[in-house]
């Protein structure tokens, strides 16, 4: 899929996004992605831009840190409150101009905390038919949820073949770490 120059206009005012920003972040995103499958951790990466910036960015290290909320948006939203302690700049400010690009759509659970960080755009690789928060599962991304942060736009598809090919792998291969419950055996049987 091509990427697109899109504003996502009349959430937190104006946010856009080139196609050259969009092919040179995802590039790095996807190096994260890589790195994270070669360290046996779901391959998601992302970065979080704040003009033109890096702010933040983070790969899934669930197994590493031995602790299931570890996803690659936690560990950067993580890195951008440090970085906003370091320069002195509001958390609001920065998120609420921030972009974040990952390798797979935000599940269930960092959409809602990027609704509450209240990041206005997100541009993602594949879809996360597992777990995902912007359409795949549960649509939290532009869910009316008074109460849940602001809604945040999406642009989706992005080398998504590549991005859904890393997970097939990590799928494919055997994870030390999982639980081994009566559910997952029953799934397994299935396929
Ligand atoms: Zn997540």
């Amino acid at each position: 899929m091509e990427a697109k120059a899109v504003s996502a206009l009349g959430i937190a005012g104006a946010c856009s996004v080139s196609a050259e920003e969009t092919e040179k972040w995802m590039e790095e995103a996807m190096n994260m992605a890589k790195e994270a499958l070669e360290n046996v951790e779901v391959p998601v990466g992302c970065l979080m831009v704040y003009n033109n910036e890096v702010v933040g960015k983070g790969r899934n290290e669930v197994n590493q840190t031995k602790n299931a909320t570890r996803h690659a948006e936690m560990v950067a939203i993580d890195q951008v409150l440090d970085w906003c302690r370091r320069s002195g700049k509001s958390p609001s400010e920065v998120f609420e101009h921030t972009v974040l690009y990952v390798t797979v759509e935000p599940c269930i659970m960092c959409a809602a905390a990027l609704r509450l960080m209240k990041i206005p755009l997100v541009v993602y690789g594949c879809q996360n038919e597992r777990f995902g928060g912007c359409g795949s599962v549960l649509n939290i991304a532009s869910a009316e949820l008074p109460n849940t942060g602001r809604p945040f736009q999406c642009i989706p598809g992005y080398r998504a073949e590549e991005a859904v090919e890393m997970l097939k792998t990590f799928y494919k291969q055997e994870n030390p770490n999982a639980p081994r419950s009566k559910v997952r055996k029953k799934e397994c049987q299935k396929s």
